[in-house]
């Protein structure tokens, strides 16, 4: 299109619905003045995308304050300032280690500029004799004469404003270097488009925030210190876009799959009672609030979308059984999907019983199942022969056809995300859904990742279960822990050895694993097992099932067992450079234990050094089992600036939000979200026309596409 044309019909729109005033900011970073394929690269790595808006993402962490201009006769040892200075002389360097020196003066006094490994024509051309010259950097005294050791910036007279200034420190990566970093930035700054005001006038102005264009402005030129801060105006109002951007996408998803009736299922209670019968234990108050909670949304004749929380342990699967049986109850059938194939299999084998006693006819369906087995399964799930069906995510994401699905429990443990989500409100008509997670998720968090879903806590834990007693070990005492935990296993018990995600490589991995696995094949000879990402489900299975029948005393794992794996004589945990995990994940990997009535161990293993935040995330863990209580704490210290925890746990992630300054701000978008939804739900409006570009720069198209298929 013409560019006149565009500019004639600024809401006008593309097939892929994307505003055309957002056209510069997807273009590829090589667009940008000094970036190549190469640096190109490294740039992208950094910043995390391929696309001219990740790098006015790419928010700086520090500053340099050049603005301090002394006269030279009271320049500050030790402080960064800015100088306006004459050059009187230089004196090459004579030898190795002898720097070169130009004497410089204001008219206070001298000041030296020292070069080490100098390059004399730079030095020559930028700092000519009887020139003046504005120079920065940190000022130091030798022999009682002021000097400055490689300035930082070296420029003309004209140029004291843009040196003397504050200057943005970004986080780098090895291979690139500041300017072409910040040349990238200003250049994208540049190109950065006023955009229509998607946030409402009087909300700004209560908060003084800036329109979008000024805050990424400000937020690559910070003002001073304060401008780094996460409370800075610039910084609450980009967060805060973000976070209306991703409570917009999770209150369409729920606005969508509620506007869908849904049907009122109430069963009579016979399969139910068959199962309360079959099983050897009550149910603790929180399974029974909780079940009362489900029931009631099934009872409504709008659609169910409900999370249930709870601790590994907590006894989620008896809920999800019996909220299936009342789907059955009532003639529909309902599903029960997995994350992993170990999973479903898992799963399938602890609801077998139950549900046989309850009379009802349940199929697995796996990727495993092939040609003929398979069609014969899908044919039972169209047809309605299986009354329940288990298995994977991605099974029920490809054409399964059911009969009438009437509940669909997701058990998720981090790995469902809302485009999942969206998939399945969109595939089964009137289907009640029920997602289980398995980490108690602070309440800020669950927002990010549930919007205002309904929730149910499982934050009881069954009766009888003893504490786990964790402990930390520094690693040179590893190959003694081989030895008593051998000693342990002589007597049936289980142990689980966990091997480090390795800078997220998974070949890295592995080779940890693999030596770890090596060593104690040496003790244990046969009675050990690995079992990684890499295996095939049926080798998975295998090394699982025979850790599950004791076949196997050890087995060293990849975070692979991460996904609730069931072993209840599994009582030891040993967890290798447990620095490396975030709590979230260490709390699950330490669940795996203390299923069964005997006394469980968690030995965390780490090398020191110790960061601060490890230390705190280790201590807690010993301190604590209380699942809601770690995960307050895992958003704190993740607040702080280690990711490593928030990538592996799979939670949404935030580019301008920190959740650990701008909780409340994400109440607020929740409500602000709510609002525009009970509003001007087809985004309509003026307000909504802006939001639709809001939600295309996050990239919710997702969110999107539920506008435009009305
Ligand atoms: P989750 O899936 O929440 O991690 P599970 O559903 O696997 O937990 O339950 C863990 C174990 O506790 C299972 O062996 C289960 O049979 C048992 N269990 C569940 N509810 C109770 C209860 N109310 N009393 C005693 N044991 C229970
Ligand atoms: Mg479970």
């Amino acid at each position: 299109m013409p560019e006149a044309l565009k500019k004639a019909s600024p809401e006008a729109t593309r097939k892929t619905g994307r505003p055309f005033a957002l056209d510069p900011l997807f273009t590829p970073l090589t667009t940008l003045p000094g970036i190549g394929p190469r640096n190109g690269k490294l740039l992208e790595k950094l910043v995390g995308g391929p696309k001219l808006l990740d790098v006015l993402w790419h928010k700086p962490t520090d500053i340099v304050d050049r603005r301090l201009r002394p006269a030279v006769k009271d320049a500050p040892s030790g402080h960064i300032a800015t100088f306006t200075l004459t050059v009187e002389k230089h004196t090459p360097s004579t030898r190795r280690h002898i720097p070169y020196r130009v004497r410089c003066k204001d008219e206070t006094g001298p000041l030296d500029l020292v070069f080490f490994n100098a390059h004399k024509d730079y030095i020559e051309k930028h700092l000519p004799v009887g020139a003046t010259v504005i120079v920065s950097g940190r000022v130091d005294h030798y022999q009682g004469r002021a000097q400055i050791v490689h300035p930082d910036a070296i420029g003309s007279i004209e140029e004291i404003d843009e040196i003397a200034a504050v200057e943005p420190v970004y986080p780098m990566t090895q291979g690139l270097t500041t300017k072409p970093l910040r040349k990238a930035v200003l250049a994208a700054l540049d190109k950065a488009p006023a955009l229509p005001e998607w946030q409402e006038a009087a909300w700004l102005k209560k908060n003084n925030w800036p329109t979008w264009q000024e805050a990424l402005h400000t937020l690559h030129h910070p003002p001073g210190l304060n401008g780094i801060s996460p409370e800075h105006p610039a910084r609450m109002r980009l967060a805060y876009d973000e976070l209306l951007a991703n409570q917009l996408t999770l209150a369409l998803v729920r606005h969508h799959s509620r506007r869908q009736s849904g049907r009122s299922l109430e069963g009579d209670g016979k399969l139910r009672a068959a199962l309360l019968k079959a099983i050897p234990f009550n149910l603790t108050g929180a399974q029974e609030r909780s079940l009362k909670e489900i029931y009631a949304d099934m009872k409504d004749p709008t659609r169910m979308l409900r999370l249930l929380q709870g601790d590994v342990g907590s006894g989620k699967t008896v809920v999800a059984a019996l909220s299936m049986l009342n789907a059955v109850e009532c003639g529909t059938q309902a599903a029960l999907m997995a994350p992993t194939e170990i999973l479903a299999r898992q799963h399938a084998e602890s609801l077998k019983p139950w549900l046989e006693a309850a009379g009802v006819r349940h199929v697995v369906l796996t990727g495993r199942d092939k040609g003929k087995a398979r069609e014969v399964l899908l044919q039972q799930i169209a047809n309605g022969a299986a009354q329940i069906v288990i298995g994977t995510h991605a099974l029920f994401q490809e054409g399964v056809e059911f009969a009438d699905l009437g509940l669909a429990v997701i058990d998720e443990q981090h790995r469902f995300g809302v485009h999942q989500r969206l998939q399945l409100s969109s595939k089964s008509k009137a289907t009640d859904v029920l997602v289980m997670t398995a980490t108690p998720i602070p309440r800020t968090l669950a927002l990010t990742a549930y919007g205002d879903m309904d929730v149910s806590r499982l934050d009881e834990k069954p009766p009888g279960r003893k504490p786990i007693k964790t402990l930390l070990l520094s690693q040179d005492k590893a190959e003694d822990l081989v030895e008593s935990l051998f000693k342990q296993t002589k007597t049936g018990e289980r142990v689980y050895w966990v091997c480090p995600l390795v800078e997220e490589s998974e070949a890295l991995d592995l080779a940890a694993a693999t030596e770890r696995y090596e060593i104690l094949q040496a003790r244990f000879g046969d009675r050990v097992g690995l079992i990684h990402g890499r295996l095939k489900p049926d080798e998975k299975d295998d090394v699982m099932r025979k850790f599950a029948s004791g076949e196997l005393s050890a087995l060293v794992a990849t975070t692979v067992i991460e996904v609730g794996v069931n072993v209840p004589e599994a009582t030891i945990m040993v967890i290798e450079h447990a620095e490396r995990f975030g709590l979230a994940q260490l709390h699950q990997l330490r669940g795996r234990v203390g299923r069964g009535g005997a006394k469980s161990y968690c030995f965390l293993v780490y090398a020191s050094p110790l960061s601060e935040t490890a230390k705190e995330r280790l201590s807690t863990m010993r301190e604590t089992e209380d699942g809601f209580l770690i995960a307050e704490k895992d958003l704190k210290l993740r607040g702080s600036g280690e990711i490593l925890g928030t990538r592996q746990s799979g939670l949404v992630q935030f580019r301008l939000a920190d959740l650990a300054f701008h909780g409340e701000l994400l109440a607020a978008a929740r409500d602000d979200a709510r609002l525009i939804i009970e509003k001007d739900v087809e985004l309509q409006s003026v307000r909504g026309n802006a939001l639709r570009h809001l939600l295309y720069l996050f990239e919710r198209d997702q969110a999107i596409a539920y506008l435009r298929s009305g």
